[in-house]
């Protein structure tokens, strides 16, 4: 997530309590039950009777409808126009995805969220008007190198390309030394935002806050200078 879906995300409803999730693939599964568990309104729908029974059966969601989604008549007839955020779960039938998407967006439903499989997918999601598209696979590939190759690192939030706010473990060469020894803005140009407390984090801690070897701090700052940390 970057600053490119501020905009989309501040576009959402903040009382909105209702989504429709087209597609019970993994993904579209994994977004019904949580909204559900969340207390959220959820009308669910896929192509195949059999997904939209055991979706009612395991109680993922509250309501399931079988249709074809690249209809817009069928659509339009189960109210899907009328809800105010719309996930497209449709990752490996990209045809049927642009097409659901492209009905959604043409009948006016303001937020719509899709699920991309590759880059032309996400290419052609965008052109069809989808205000919000994520390509899980990608995403996942790119947060596991990243954590292959700097194992310390063990959050990372990207604020644009070029800063982020990371959570790490404390480097071995930071154990035993305060914050104000530290220097962590004149060394590295970095802001200490939290550390690690008895498995709870401490906002904005005491300079004389000692670190400890095995506990975790988050930083603020640009990539280049989270780079130059002894991690
Ligand atoms: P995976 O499950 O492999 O992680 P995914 O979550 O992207 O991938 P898909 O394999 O793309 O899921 O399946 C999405 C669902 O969309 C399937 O259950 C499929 O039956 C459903 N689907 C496909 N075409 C349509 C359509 N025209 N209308 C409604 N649902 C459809």
């Amino acid at each position: 997530m970057n600053l490119s879906a501020l905009g989309f995300f501040r576009s959402l409803r903040q009382d909105n309590q209702q989504f429709a999730v087209i597609g019970l693939g993994r993904f579209g599964r994994s977004v019904c039950s949580t909204l559900h568990r969340l207390g959220y309104e959820v009308l669910a729908t896929d192509i195949d009777e059999k997904r939209v029974s055991e979706a009612l059966t395991e109680q993922i969601v509250g309501h399931a409808l079988q249709l074809d989604s690249t209809e817009s008549a069928a659509l339009k007839e189960a109210g899907i126009f009328e809800f105010d955020t719309v996930i497209v779960a449709i990752g490996n039938y990209v045809q049927e995805s642009i097409i659901t998407t492209l009905n959604v967006k043409e009948a006016g439903v303001p937020h719509v969220v899709a699920k991309a499989s590759s880059e032309v997918h996400q290419k052609l999601l965008k052109r069809v008007g989808a205000d919000h598209v994520v390509f899980p696979e990608y995403e996942a590939g790119c947060a596991l190198a990243r954590t292959l190759t700097k194992p310390s690192i063990l959050e990372r939030f990207d604020l644009d390309p070029d800063n982020s706010i990371v959570e790490l473990i404390v480097p071995d060469e930071f154990h035993g030394k305060t914050i104000t020894e530290l220097q962590l803005r004149n060394r590295y140009g970095l802001n200490l935002l939290a550390v690690s407390h008895d498995g709870k984090f401490l906002i904005n801690p005491d300079p004389t806050k000692r670190l400890e070897r095995g506990s975790a701090m988050v930083v603020i700052g640009h990539n280049k200078d989270i780079n130059r940390l002894p991690i």
